[in-house]
């Protein structure tokens, strides 16, 4: 076995392969970008080099800076994870080079897989079933076309460098041809560099299910099972779980054959995975799968499958690349039980799921029997914008797959993540969805119910934002000294307006939205009774105060932020004259050019902001005084942030 490994990644992949490393005694050597100096893996390694700037073409994807540091750091092999330089052949070569060892398959394996129409090829020959469709050199778009009508529509348009569903077009009626045509092309043009498309047969009620396979290179050649990863959004993956419901013993010897040929066919050793698609309109069927394509490298969903098998593939990985041989035989893996994976992303689903990156105000994982965790961040840091923003992956075993079901939709209810966005209500709630329960789900599922599994029903949202807005009163209460002044809710809040009764408006801003709310004093306390749509008041996970002084309220795996408009970030405009300063974006402040106090004039810089490598000026947009500077240089802003208040001069 080695005796040091280098793992050429991050986040929590880079963690978990540590994990097994150290318990095999092998050192661990982390690389790390200037985004990540202070990230878990480079904390958990027992030493770690930096590499370079954040953006992952500066770092983590320069294969070159990686063999240096493994050869400067005396590294035995390079563990590249999933992602990154996983598939990169010239890193395997390199390594081969400068002796060391790539804890993968060799350059050819991964090249013979590399491109989708060639990978068919190969497996056509090798007797592996494939989607029915064309995969040849010929790109002229009139042939394509031709080709479209005899493989009969909807036909799936597809990059053959293809990856993350980029490229890739679905096309039900031959009128949409030619535009499909060419949006892939310009599409895989600008991802890969490469033009290339293949087409195939559009399968109707389409399952994902995947082969985990194994070789050594010596001939010996297994599988682990498969995995059912029809739950996507875009063609990425959401949740994964082994075994596929609805496998039968007959389906499953016929796929671990077909995927085991697979790998035998390009001579294959370490971890890979081979991707069926299934027609699932009838049940899974022995003549109704086809070989997708080949991913030459760890996958993401892994922990499920080492779930239900007792196995850990890393140090497989490590056996196998260590020249030890693989020493089990396919009739000793024994599938036991029931494995479920969610990912949980800092997105919004609320807002087409856009990436919800920064400061992690509070992450807390639910620990229980029968949950693992896997993430690379911990409570206080930051989700990097410059990454995959995935936090942390929750997997869950069972007797049965309800119980694997219910404990992971238990362990998305008891986390508990404020800061970004997440998706972890759309997770529970696509978890708990009856159909997906009873086995009636295929990879358009997400999409089909995607209303229902994004909108929290308007009256949580609305309880939520009242109970914000008592949190924040409360809070104010508690900030007054005077005994008598804290029993008054008249002087408390800059956002109340006196009344002539016991109760009073107060306006907030609830997720950058501007929400009313009257405030009675009940008992001593600020109360606020609810208008008819929020009937029920939400079990309330977590209130906590932001870094601005407002108040994030968590409930259902929902987040809200609640703040006076005094503290407001984007959408609620207190100035209108140009005398707030706000960040234009989530971002780093570089530089300020002004201090408490100074004259400025109309057009001067005041301010540097920078953001994925690009730096924004602020300007004053008035003659002025500068009254107020709210952050200083090195802050991380986010959008709307308020920087800078400039006092006009004549007032
Ligand atoms: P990528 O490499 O870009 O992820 P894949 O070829 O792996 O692309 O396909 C991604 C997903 O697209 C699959 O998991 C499946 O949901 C869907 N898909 C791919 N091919 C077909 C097909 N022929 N018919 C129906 N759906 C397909």
């Amino acid at each position: 076995m080695f005796s040091s490994l280098l793992i050429a990644n991050r986040g929590e992949i880079a963690c978990r392969i540590m994990r097994t490393a150290k318990r095999l005694g092998i050192r661990t050597i982390a690389v790390y970008s200037d985004a990540d100096k202070d990230a878990l893996h480079v904390e958990m390694a027992d030493e770690a080099w930096h590499i370079g700037g954040a953006a992952a073409t500066e770092s983590y994807l320069i294969a070159n800076k990686i063999i240096e540091v493994a050869k400067e750091a005396g590294a035995d092999a390079i563990h590249p994870g999933y992602g990154f330089l996983s598939e990169n052949a010239e890193l395997a070569e390199s390594c081969t080079e400068a002796g060391i060892v790539f804890v993968g398959p060799s350059a050819e394996a991964i090249r013979a897989m590399g491109l989708k129409g060639t990978a068919k090829s190969l497996m056509e020959k090798a007797g592996v079933p494939v989607v029915p469709g064309y995969h040849g050199n010929n790109q002229d778009g009139k042939f394509l076309k031709q080709k479209a009508y005899e493989i009969g529509y909807p036909v799936l348009i597809k990059a053959v460098a293809g990856g993350g569903g980029k490229g890739m077009r679905l096309v039900e009626k031959v009128k949409n041809f030619d535009d499909a045509l060419e949006s892939a092309r310009r599409e895989a043009g600008a991802a890969f560099g490469n033009e290339e498309v293949l087409i195939e047969k559009f399968i109707t009620s389409p399952r994902h299910v995947e082969m985990q396979i194994f070789a050594d290179g010596k001939g010996n050649a297994i599988h682990l099972f498969e995995r059912d990863c029809s739950l996507q959004r875009r063609h990425q993956k959401v949740i994964e779980e082994a075994p596929a419901p609805g496998m039968t013993d007959e389906v499953r010897n016929a796929m671990g054959e077909a995927a085991v040929n697979a790998a035998k066919a390009v001579n294959y050793s370490g971890a890979g995975t081979v991707e069926f698609i299934a027609d699932g309109s009838d049940g899974l069927r022995p003549d109704r799968f086809f070989f997708m394509e080949m991913n030459t490298r760890l996958q993401v969903e892994h922990p499920v499958t080492e779930e239900i098998t007792g196995l850990d593939l890393v140090e497989m990985q490590l056996q196998v690349a260590a020249g030890e041989g693989l020493d089990l035989d396919q009739d000793e893996i024994a599938l036991n039980g029931h494995s479920v994976e969610a990912r949980i992303y800092a997105e919004d689903p609320e807002n087409g799921f856009l990436p919800s990156t920064g400061h992690l105000a509070l992450l807390s994982l639910a620990e229980m029997p029968g949950v693992r965790i896997e993430t690379g961040v911990r409570d206080g840091d930051d989700v990097s914008p410059y990454y995959d923003p995935m936090i942390a992956k929750i997997v869950t075993h069972g007797a049965n797959r309800d119980e694997a079901l219910d404990r992971l939709s238990n362990a998305l209810g008891e986390s508990l993540i404020a800061g970004p966005k997440t998706n972890i209500a759309f997770l529970r709630a696509l978890i708990d969805a009856e159909d997906f329960r009873g086995n009636k789900f295929d990879t358009g599922f997400i999409d089909r119910n995607l209303d229902d599994l994004v909108t929290p029903l308007p009256g949580l949202r609305e309880a939520m934002a009242a109970l914000g807005a008592i949190r924040i009163v409360e809070q104010r209460v508690e900030g007054q000294t005077d005994d008598a002044v804290k029993a008054s809710p008249w002087n408390v809040a800059d956002g109340f307006q006196l009344g002539d009764t016991r109760s009073t408006g107060i306006d907030i801003l609830a997720n950058g939205k501007k929400a009313s709310f009257v405030i009675e004093w009940v008992d001593g306390g600020p109360a606020i009774s609810l208008g008819a749509e929020a009937e029920d008041w939400p079990e309330v996970e977590a209130t906590l105060v932001d870094e601005r002084g407002g108040v994030i309220v968590l409930a259902e795996g929902w987040q809200v932020r609640v703040s006076l408009p005094d503290y407001s970030t984007a959408g609620f405009d207190d100035d209108g004259d140009g005398s707030v300063i706000r960040s234009p974006m989530h971002g780093k402040l570089l530089q300020l050019f002004v201090g408490d106090g100074d004259k400025v004039s109309k057009g001067d810089r005041l301010a540097i902001v920078e953001a994925m490598k690009m730096e924004h000026s602020l300007t004053a947009a008035l003659d002025g005084v500068v009254a107020e500077i709210s952050a200083v240089a090195g802050d991380q802003v986010s959008e709307g942030q308020r920087l800078i208040v400039i006092h006009n001069d004549d007032e």
